[in-house]
């Protein structure tokens, strides 16, 4: 079943303190029926906190990254295990920012995807293309390549761990947002592209996010459009009352 989900990508932003004022902020302003599944990624020094904290309660943590080996001398790189082992199940992976600033290829994502599922954990795949390529219309050839080679050899069952978050780089931070068009107009290819290699069933389940620049007084748009399935929100999930607007546009 294809879910509704707000994911807030905290970045590395907020100090343990600052952590728990904007967790319980979260906790206190979280609807009490809320159509969404809300997930906030946290640095992570302050995962185990948050996984603590927000027991018994409807949100959950991810983690932004991590590395795709099991253990060994990778210095300051974290484990699948490590996170399972403090009751993190979901990752980010393949955020532009990753690979932009740390040359993350769609190979090594690939790896990272493979040791996230063999470790049972849910991963939400980021994608985009970036500005160049959308004024040469090469965006969907992007995008697809981007799927195929960083995600493509997983088996149809693992699609049940898979989220996938579309974000066009030249909207990540600029407060330039994809016009809920083009944002449909993409995941509709999204979603092709998935049945095309997978089925209809699977293109059917899997929840497509829009992420770039969602703030409150765009988010309902955007989620009105039938393969918008949700958002994985940066900037505006560093302010409670903010991620909530965005939450409760669904
Ligand atoms: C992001 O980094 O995933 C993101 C969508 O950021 P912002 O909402 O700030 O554009």
């Amino acid at each position: 079943m294809r879910k509704k989900i707000v994911a807030g990508n905290w970045k590395m932003n907020k100090n343990s303190e600052q952590t728990e004022i904007l967790l319980n902020e979260l906790i206190a302003q979280i609807p009490a029926s809320c159509d969404a599944k809300v997930i906030v990624a946290p640095t992570f020094v302050n995962l185990a906190s948050a996984v603590n904290h927000l027991k018994n309660t409807p949100i959950g943590v991810s983690a932004q990254n991590m590395h795709q080996a099991a253990s060994g001398a990778y210095t300051g790189e974290i484990s699948a295990d490590m996170l399972k082992n403090i009751g993190v199940n979901t990752v980010i992976l393949g955020h532009s920012e990753r690979r932009a600033i740390f040359h993350e290829t769609d190979a090594l994502i690939a790896n990272k995807v493979e040791t996230a599922l063999q470790n049972d954990m849910n991963v939400i795949f980021c994608f985009g293309e970036e500005l160049k390529d959308r004024q040469s219309q090469n965006h969907f050839n992007i995008v697809e390549n981007q799927l195929r080679d960083g995600l493509f050899h997983i088996q149809k069952k693992d699609w049940e761990k898979i989220v996938l978050a579309y974000e066009p780089v030249w909207a990540i931070g600029t407060g330039e947002t994809a016009s809920p068009e083009q944002a449909q107009e993409m995941h509709e290819f999204i979603r092709e592209t998935v049945r095309k290699s997978f089925g209809s069933d699977v293109a059917e389940d899997v929840s497509i996010l829009y992420g770039g620049s969602v703030k409150p007084d765009n988010a309902k748009e955007i989620f009105s459009k039938s393969d918008v399935d949700g958002g994985l929100i940066g900037g505006a999930a560093l302010n409670a009352k903010d991620f909530i607007a965005i939450v409760t546009a669904f």
